[in-house]
């Protein structure tokens, strides 16, 4: 990790192409990144998105499944400054959300700069500036929003013998739809909501998937009586203890499940809000993989002991041949692969903030995160508010000065672009 003083004594190497960035970069055009931009539009803020793949929203349109809905009701995805279509349903569709994304980075006039992946961002101690690389720019600024998410990169678990499997593996960032698996046996390691639904999905183009629930899990229904067990948990929150809470919504899910230890799915002994905030870890929100482990159509498996040639060993000692394996084992925060320096003195070696929800959004020396919280949309939301107006006090007080002369002074800047005057 480089300190400040290290670097007033390091050479400055500087791309050819320099773009100095009137206002905030920020790293990432997923809703987070879009909802920044937006909300700084209305302080009267420009800024830059840089995005490494080739469109906004990546994550929804390149990395999820066709049958993908939101979790939560709509009420609760929506960014700021623009609702959802009133026709939509109450879990709109991929689709939807896609097209949701598409007329917000259009209503805010969003025009993100594609295949720009950031391979460094570092502050500059001595023009208290950004830095921040990508393949073939740097681009300088006196802000930096980390927008990057935290879904970043799949995560691949360890498991013995992985590299012996003959048939597919994929992770469930590249499913697409159970058709690709038709009558195959498959073997779904993870039981979380992506674990869920694509054992449900295989189940629909008569795959037979056995799951692998190493970890225990909290399963709630989405609805209970009518209502979203979410909208219910937000309710319930305001007026009771988040223990009390937990109980009452265990209390729900087993009236509507039954027990879910006897199908394999154990309970944590952690209710589940109280462990969603102390680790993270969402319960699953059944939309009827339940019902399909009831009747034995996806089999829950123990955690797996190996895989060989054309199967899997499991803990209990059984072995099944499998056709395909999917991994639903999650994602990680990139985080701590391109900022360096200062920057990533502010995060943990996960590539979280180290401070929680709701402070987290704020580091030093402009940096700001957007997306970070484990509130999904919702938390985007809130983070993405908070920093349009911090931002926009200093914008509006500096008379919207650019960090342009200070470059000068202090970087000896060669840049063939847009050259820093
Ligand atoms: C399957 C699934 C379903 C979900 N459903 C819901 C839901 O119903 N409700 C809800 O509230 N939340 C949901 N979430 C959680 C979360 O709200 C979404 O993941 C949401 O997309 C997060 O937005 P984001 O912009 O923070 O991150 P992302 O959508 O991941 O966007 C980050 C962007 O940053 C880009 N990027 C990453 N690294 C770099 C780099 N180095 N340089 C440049 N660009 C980079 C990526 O390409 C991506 O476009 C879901 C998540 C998943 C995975």
């Amino acid at each position: 990790m480089g300190s400040c003083e290290d670097q007033g004594k390091q050479e400055i190497k500087i791309l050819p192409k320099c773009m100095c960035v009137h206002g905030p970069i920020i790293v990432g055009a997923g809703p987070s990144g879009l909802a920044a931009s937006a909300c700084l539009s209305r302080h009267g803020v420009p800024s830059l998105i840089l995005e490494k793949s080739d469109c906004i929203a990546s994550l929804w349109q390149h990395r999820t499944y066709d049958r993908l809905k939101l979790h939560l009701p709509r009420d609760f995805c929506q960014l700021p400054l623009h609702r959802f279509p009133s026709d939509f349903p109450k879990y709109p569709s991929r689709h939807q959300f896609i097209s949701y994304m598409e007329s917000y980075a259009s209503r805010f006039s969003i025009h993100p700069k594609f295949k720009q992946a950031v391979l460094k961002a570092e502050f500059d101690c001595v023009s208290g500036l950004w830095r921040v690389q990508t393949q073939d720019h740097e681009y300088i600024s006196r802000w930096l929003i980390v927008a990057t998410g935290e879904n970043a990169e799949p995560v691949i678990p360890e498991v013995s013998g992985l590299d012996k499997f003959n048939g597919r593996i994929l992770h469930t960032s590249d499913y697409k739809s159970g058709s690709e698996f038709k009558n195959q046996k498959v073997l779904v390691v993870g039981c979380g909501n992506s674990g869920m639904e694509v054992s449900l999905d295989l189940c629909r183009y008569n795959a037979i998937p056995h799951m692998v629930a190493r970890n225990t899990v909290h399963v709630l229904p989405r609805e209970m009586i009518g209502i979203s067990t979410f909208s219910i948990a937000v309710w319930l929150l305001k007026y009771l203890p988040l223990k009390w809470v937990d109980r009452l919504l265990l209390l729900g899910a087993y009236l509507k499940l039954g027990n879910t230890d006897q199908f394999g799915l154990r309970r944590p002994k952690s209710g589940p809000i109280e462990l969603k905030n102390v680790t993270g870890r969402t319960p699953v929100l059944d939309v009827g993989a339940l019902s399909l482990i009831k009747s034995g159509k996806i089999k829950v498996m123990e955690g797996v002991k190996e895989i060989y040639r054309n199967g899997a060993r499991f803990m209990d000692g059984q072995e099944k041949e499998f056709d395909s394996i999917i991994l639903a084992t999650g994602y990680k925060s990139n985080v701590p692969t391109w900022l360096k320096g200062q920057g990533c003195d502010y995060f943990t070696k996960d590539g979280m903030p180290k401070i929680p929800f709701p402070n987290g959004w704020k580091a030093k020396n402009g940096l700001y995160t957007v997306g970070f919280t484990r509130r999904g949309l919702q938390g985007t939301a809130s983070d993405a508010v908070r920093i349009a107006q911090d931002i926009g006090d200093e914008w509006n007080k500096h008379n919207n000065c650019c960090c342009c002369k200070k470059i000068q002074v202090k970087i000896q800047v060669n840049s063939t672009e847009e050259r820093c005057k």
